[in-house]
């Protein structure tokens, strides 16, 4: 089975670089032909368009920033559509809209391409020790014959049945994730003005009722200054945003949720749409006067030194 990789970026260069660890043949594709150079480098061939790379796999792979990459990489002239030959497969692995998904699985439908959906979540630091979780919806026969594949860039696999719904789960579980990161930053700085010790906090609220795979991870980076989760403020609202929209159309009161995308957009619009999402709690940080710096906390996330 040859696969393309489209969309090589903070989360897709771990999952194309997790392919190739496990031997799977792959050519890849990028905007940007820098984010491709450590993958041509350990064996993965470059393609010049969505199009030339659709033609020269059996399965082409996108993990791209919003539905508007995704179509266009898909629809465009020299897109993936046009190359992948009928008995092909895309494979979306981009957070994205449910509606999207459909609309265009229905043209590679006309096609004879058939389209599953696997998104991820827990982390670049995850998908680089090919742990990370995937989310599949889409025709069972299809997903069990590209299971390997999934499971060489995933831990825990979930199928969750019929195209779209792991659209869905996708951004559930990412409006509970950023739910958590505010209720973080405002539990960090209480303990902060109260004169506690930061990292005694830290592990305190992770061996606690209180804690969370957020705190757990993300707070280490609030801690130590750096943020970097590989995750920008751009994504985080856009996920919002879609979460805010199955909301209405489902008719259930996203009350938090609904507060954390405005705090997310305020922060969006005060540190930029690039800056890492755990940057959000820099609004207090800076309505405070106070950082959330705890001296000699450890640079790396714990997960990353195993
Ligand atoms: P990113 O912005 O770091 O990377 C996106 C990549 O896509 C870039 O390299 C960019 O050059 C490329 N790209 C954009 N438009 C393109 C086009 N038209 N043709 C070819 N390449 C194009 O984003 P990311 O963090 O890697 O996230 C990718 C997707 O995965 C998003 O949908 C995101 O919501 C989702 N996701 C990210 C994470 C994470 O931790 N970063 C976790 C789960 C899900």
């Amino acid at each position: 089975m040859r696969y393309g990789f489209i969309g090589l970026g903070n989360l897709g260069g771990h999952l194309a670089a997790s392919l190739l660890r496990e031997g799977f043949d792959l050519t890849v594709h990028d905007l940007n032909q820098e984010a491709a150079r450590n993958l041509i480098e350990r064996g993965a061939r470059w393609a010049q368009s969505p199009k030339d790379l659709a033609t020269a796999v059996d399965a082409v792979i996108t993990c791209l920033p919003s539905p508007a990459a995704s179509a266009k990489v898909l629809t465009a002239d020299n897109g993936v559509l046009n190359g992948l030959r009928a008995g092909g497969v895309w494979i979306e692995m981009s957070t994205t809209d449910q509606n999207e998904v459909h609309r265009i699985a229905a043209l590679a439908d006309a096609r004879g391409i058939a389209t599953l959906e696997a998104p991820v979540t827990g982390g670049v630091h995850r998908a680089a020790a090919g742990e990370i979780t995937v989310l599949v919806g889409g025709d069972h026969t299809v997903y069990e014959k590209h299971l390997p594949a999934l499971e060489a860039m995933g831990g825990s696999i979930f199928y969750m049945g019929e195209l779209g719904n792991a659209c869905v789960l996708k951004v559930i579980t990412n409006m509970l994730a950023f739910i958590h990161l505010v209720a973080a930053g405002e539990a960090l700085m209480l303990a902060k003005r109260a004169g506690l010790d930061l990292a005694q906090v830290f592990a305190a609220i992770k061996a606690s009722s209180g804690t969370s795979f957020v705190h757990e991870t993300e707070s280490q980076l609030i801690l130590n200054g750096s943020y970097n989760i590989g995750f920008t403020m751009d994504l985080a609202c856009k996920d919002l945003g879609f979460a805010s929209r199955y909301g209405r159309e489902l008719g259930v009161p996203l009350e938090l949720g609904g507060l954390t995308e405005q705090i997310f957009r305020r922060a969006c619009a005060q540190y930029g749409g690039g800056a890492w999402s755990t940057q959000v709690v820099k609004l207090l940080e800076d309505a405070l006067h106070t950082d959330l710096r705890a001296p000699g906390f450890p640079a790396v996330l714990e997960s990353e030194e195993k």
